[in-house]
């Protein structure tokens, strides 16, 4: 078996609550993380020092392996650090994971079930996408996309127009994606660990709700699930073993009639699986760390049914949350703003009190996003 150097220092591109999370996992550890990150005051400030792009050097002096928690990372730092360094997961994985082209061509090519999809290069391709793929569709920007942004429900044909002027711009920089609207009963999500050695670990399949594409809701675990578990493992170790990624993984899946849909990868820790910090033996950030670090895995296994709910735009009082006993309660040091994460509370009751103590809790929120 190979020994790996102990790992002091981890620098972790991005430091937005993702990088605050993960640096609370390694701190217990005794392994430092540092950040880099154009916000000085972000959310990681408050567990490791931040680097500036402009301090790139420095950051990458201190720390003895790398690795990430902003999805969009630019292709071109995660190269540069690859020639001396060890970086989790491999800028071959981001490449995938940037691109929703490459990830869905990759999942066809490993057997995934996907949705029907296009590339749309202009509007005669679009035009084309609709005849071909029905409507309605979904446009996407290949790139760049999160939380249902950079997206377009193509539903007439006197749509295609106005999805064309919102999205056609995009076009410059990599092709769109047009995908067959699923009617899905419900979307869920798996999460797992890959270590350097190879062992694969997975935590159990989970229940999301969004809300105008951001999430809102984890139910862990996800209700009536135990037969979609087989083929969601099957599907995520298919890409970690092809991609030989080390550290935690997330995909997306809809859940159709015939069975599951993979969506998307995150190669990273995922809002879907915060839940850990309390629920799991160990934490998907603890696993990422350990994974990145050359630890042995911890263990994934749930200790107690939990509910996720992101606080989203506004804070709600955390004196009345926490009256209510079996709220845990996160709170992201960031400013207030519409749309936008700024904490969120895990609930579990360990008992039948589930749904009601989610009701109570859900009551507390400035901002209930249909829930
Ligand atoms: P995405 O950015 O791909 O995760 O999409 C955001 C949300 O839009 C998903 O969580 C779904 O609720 C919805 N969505 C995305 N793609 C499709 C699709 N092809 N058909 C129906 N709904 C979709």
């Amino acid at each position: 078996m190979t020994t790996l150097a102990p790992v002091r220092t981890i620098g972790i591109f991005g430091g937005g609550q993702l990088g605050l999370m993960l640096g609370n996992a390694a701190r217990p550890l005794g392994i430092m993380t540092v950040f880099l990150e154009d916000s000085p005051n972000c959310p990681a400030s408050l567990t490791g020092q931040v680097f500036t792009s402009t301090q790139s050097d420095r950051f990458e002096s201190m720390c003895d392996t790398f690795t990430l928690e902003f999805e969009n990372t630019p292709l071109e730092h995660a190269n540069h650090i690859e020639k001396n360094h060890k970086l989790f997961p491999s800028s071959h994985a981001l490449l995938i994971a940037q691109d929703r082209l490459n990830e869905k061509n990759l999942f066809n090519e490993l057997g995934i079930t996907t949705v029907p999809f296009l590339s749309v290069n202009d509007l005669d391709g679009l035009r084309h996408a609709c005849q071909q793929l029905g409507l309605p569709l979904v446009l996407k920007t290949s790139r760049g996309g999160y939380d249902g942004k950079g997206q377009f429900v193509i539903r007439t044909i006197d749509d295609i127009i106005t999805a064309w002027d919102e999205l056609g711009e995009a076009t410059k920089i990599a092709p769109l994606i047009a995908e067959g609207f699923i009617d899905f009963s419900r979307e869920v999500s798996i999460i797992a660990v890959r270590s350097q050695t190879g062992e694969i670990r997975y935590y159990p399949l989970v229940e999301n709700t969004h809300s105008n594409g951001i999430l809102v809701k984890t139910v862990a675990p996800a209700p009536n699930s135990d037969h979609l578990t087989w083929q969601a493992q099957q599907n995520i170790k298919k890409l970690l073993e092809h991609l030989d990624y080390v550290g935690v993984m997330t995909l997306e899946l809809f859940v159709t009639d015939a069975g599951l849909i993979a969506n998307e990868i995150a190669p990273r820790v995922h809002n879907s699986g915060h839940w850990t910090i309390e629920g799991a033996v160990c934490s998907q950030f603890e696993n990422h760390i350990r994974a990145v670090a050359g630890l042995p895995l911890g263990s994934t296994d749930i200790t107690q049914p939990s509910v996720m709910i992101n606080i989203i735009g506004q804070f709600p009082d955390p004196s009345q949350l926490l009256a209510i006993s079996g709220v845990h309660f996160h709170h992201y040091h960031k400013e207030e703003r519409a749309g936008r994460k700024i904490g969120h509370i895990t609930i579990m009751t360990g008992d039948e009190l589930l749904n009601d103590t989610v009701n109570q809790a859900i009551e507390c929120l400035p901002n209930r996003l249909g829930l």
